[in-house]
């Protein structure tokens, strides 16, 4: 096998979004020699797309707010599947997580006195999420960078180098994590422009490589979504939780179908927007459901009353929870009260003056009328559903974001499982990026460092497979006789996950995705790509859609296996929630076996631990009964 580079980091850190970094500065402050790598520019993550805020109790806008809300927020939204701890963690400590951003030179938008300003968002009770205008992922990134450059700066001063300490390696993709025995060793990783292999030699791995959008065919998601760390995690042999889960945002753009799926920000609504039917009716005042009731506005006036007198009205039904919204939308589309191009019919020009939308909604003004030819300033948009997030991940402990069953693996932000249960609230992932980021670069220099003399080391032979794997697209004995082509294969992947695993899912479409994912799997193995390992991105394609086949099946295994609808899951053959339902996780591991010829996605139920009594007792009885077993609420 030709030789191949070894690099010998204490901790490496796969992906440069908001948890990345976050991870990679704190494992660097720790005093470890962190290198992160990403297969995009550096600065270029999906985090950069993040538009509407970073959700935190910082209560600058409302003084109700504190932790305990937004962890009850947190925990309704997710409908009260999210690993009750992890939610925990990350209410408490999202507010230091914000302040801590804004010492090191993240320029949030303001209040009139001065303090961070907040806005309203769907499933919040109050207005929490800290922004920047509509670009608010964009300056957390500038900001993480910027952070990293200056500890770059203060080694270079030390010791002459700035990479002494902290070094990125840019536009480089890990396909596979080493292993010494039980333990994490490194990783294996390939340069995308010259196709060069090299090997990063660490105790610790974090993983923090974002979702599994591209799976999809509409999806709002960014190229680099290819469920890289959740497969290479599968691989390695970890677990994923909850991947039954994925999140269809509400407002997606649906004309011209060049931007499909682009995302039209939650904050839209948030600041006003209203959504109406070809017929002119707001109706998202019918699919208010009996879990939110109390708390949502019945008619039009008194949801108006919401934006200026926020204590004595209820919140306007457009802001429930972004799954409850999808399905409504999906509704009116199909009962043929849809818009032109099969969306709703989204509008902010009667709320808001054209100065203030341009002001506050300046990504959006500037998308619209650019992509689709449409002033938002005086007339509305059209939107629909879009594939936006997976809540399902890599099987994490709470505390330490280490991943379950794999010593020296860690996983934090999109990649991890568990925080935000069956949805996701808006603003909820910049938060847990940092929450989480933190604790698993934390964690995992703690780990690097008790590793002392005994530091793992990947061998010889598992570098020339993964060589070996990476090479196969390049052409086998079986890809000469009827050779696939990656991107018909990822076209199938995508329109097969979009129509039978989609926003509705039903039992026999589900079965029919896993006998086509079988076949995609089976033809995968005779992919062949032409031309050389120099810059082509039909080789790069063939490499992710090994991850794009494994996570799809977990998502289509996950969703045939729960029986009920919950959050971003819903079933029209079990349309109801069932509290029984609520205290399994869904776990999926791969097992290897040369008998049916291949790896195997199998999956497995797990019992949810009880909700500590301290955090029960934050939620009124009437309400516990509506998520909580017999059993559950009897044992208090
Ligand atoms: P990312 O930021 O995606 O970073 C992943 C990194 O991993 C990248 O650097 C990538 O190159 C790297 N990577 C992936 N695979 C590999 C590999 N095999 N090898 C090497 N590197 C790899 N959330 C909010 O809370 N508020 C918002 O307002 C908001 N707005 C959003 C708007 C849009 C349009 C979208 C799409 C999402 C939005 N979200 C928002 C969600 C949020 O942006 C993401 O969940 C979050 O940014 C994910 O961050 P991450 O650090 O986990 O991953």
């Amino acid at each position: 096998m030709a030789h191949v580079e070894r690099h010998q980091w204490d901790v490496v850190v796969i992906g440069a979004g908001g948890a990345g970094l976050r991870a990679a500065i704190e494992a660097r402050e720790q005093g470890l020699r962190t290198a992160v790598i990403c297969k995009s520019l550096f600065g270029k993550a999906h985090t950069v797309m993040a538009e509407g805020g970073i959700a935190a109790s910082m209560g600058n806008v409302n003084e109700g707010d504190n932790w305990k809300v937004h962890f009850r927020d947190t925990m309704r939204g997710g409908k009260f599947l999210n690993q009750w701890r992890m939610a925990e963690l990350h209410a408490r400590e999202a507010p230091e997580r914000v302040w801590e951003l804004e010492t090191w030179g993240a320029l949030f938008d303001r209040t009139g006195d001065g303090r961070i300003s907040q806005r309203n968002f769907g499933g919040h009770e109050y207005p929490r999420l800290a922004h920047v205008g509509d670009r608010t992922g964009l300056e957390l990134i500038r900001t993480l960078q910027q952070k990293v450059v200056s500890l770059q700066q203060e080694d270079h001063k030390e010791t002459g180098d700035y990479e002494a300490r902290i070094k990125v390696f840019q536009e480089c993709t890990v396909t596979r994590i080493l292993k010494d025995g039980d333990r994490v060793s490194g990783a294996f990783c390939y340069e995308r422009e010259s196709g060069r292999f090299f090997v990063i030699e660490a105790p610790a791995v974090v993983l923090a490589t974002g979702g599994i959008g591209k799976s999809f065919k509409v999806t709002s998601n960014s190229w680099e979504y290819t469920g890289d760390g959740h497969a290479l995690a599968l691989l390695a042999g970890a677990s994923l939780i909850n991947m039954e889960f994925v999140q269809f945002h509400p407002t997606g753009m649906v004309w011209p179908p060049s931007v499909k799926g682009i995302l039209v920000t939650e904050s839209v609504r948030g600041d006003g927007g209203v959504l109406r039917n070809s017929e002119g009716k707001r109706f998202m005042f019918d699919y208010v459901p009996d879990v939110f009731k109390e708390k949502y506005a019945e008619t039009e006036q008194e949801a108006d009353g919401w934006y200026e007198d926020p204590d004595n009205h209820r919140r306007p039904p457009e802001l429930l929870p972004r799954d409850e919204v999808a399905r409504a939308i999906n509704a009116e589309v199909k009962a043929g009260r849809g818009s032109p191009h099969g969306g709703v019919f989204l509008d902010v020009s009667t709320r808001m003056s054209p100065e203030t939308i341009r002001r506050r909604l300046p990504s959006m003004h500037h998308q619209f009328r650019e992509l689709a030819d449409v002033d938002i300033t005086a007339e509305p948009m059209e939107v629909g559903p879009t594939c936006h997030y997976v809540m399902g991940g890599v099987d994490v402990d709470s505390d330490t974001a280490a991943a379950r069953g794999v010593p020296g693996l860690f996983a934090a932000g999109e990649v991890a499982g568990g925080m935000h249960g069956s949805n996701r609230l808006g603003g909820n992932s910049l938060s847990d990026l940092l929450v989480f980021g933190r604790r698993a670069g934390l964690h995992a220099a703690e780990y690097a460092r008790a590793c002392g003399e005994r530091r793992p080391r990947p061998g010889d032979d598992q570098i020339d497979e993964a060589a070996t794997e990476a090479l196969r697209p390049f052409g086998t004995e079986e890809s000469a006789d009827a050779p696939e082509n990656p991107y018909t294969l990822h076209q199938e992947l995508q329109q097969s996950m979009n129509d039978l695993v989609g926003i509705i899912r039903r039992e026999e479409e589900m079965s029919e995705a896993l006998e086509r994912l079988a076949r995609l799997r089976e033809r995968a193995g005779h992919i062949a790509v032409e031309g050389h390992r120099q810059f082509n991105p039909g080789w790069h394609l063939a490499l992710d859609l090994r991850n794009m086949l494994l996570v799809s099946e977990c998502v289509a295994r996950a969703a045939l296996n729960r029986t009920e609808s919950r959050g971003g899951h819903t079933r029209d053959d079990y349309p109801e929630m069932d509290r029984q339902w609520r205290r399994v996780n869904l776990v999926c591991t791969l097992n290897r076996t040369t008998e049916h010829g291949g790896d195997r996605i199998s999956l497995r139920r797990r019992e949810m631990p009880p909700l500590r009594k301290d955090l029960l007792e934050l939620f009124e009885k009437e309400e516990l009964i509506k998520y909580l077993t017999d059993e559950e609420l009897t044992s208090e």
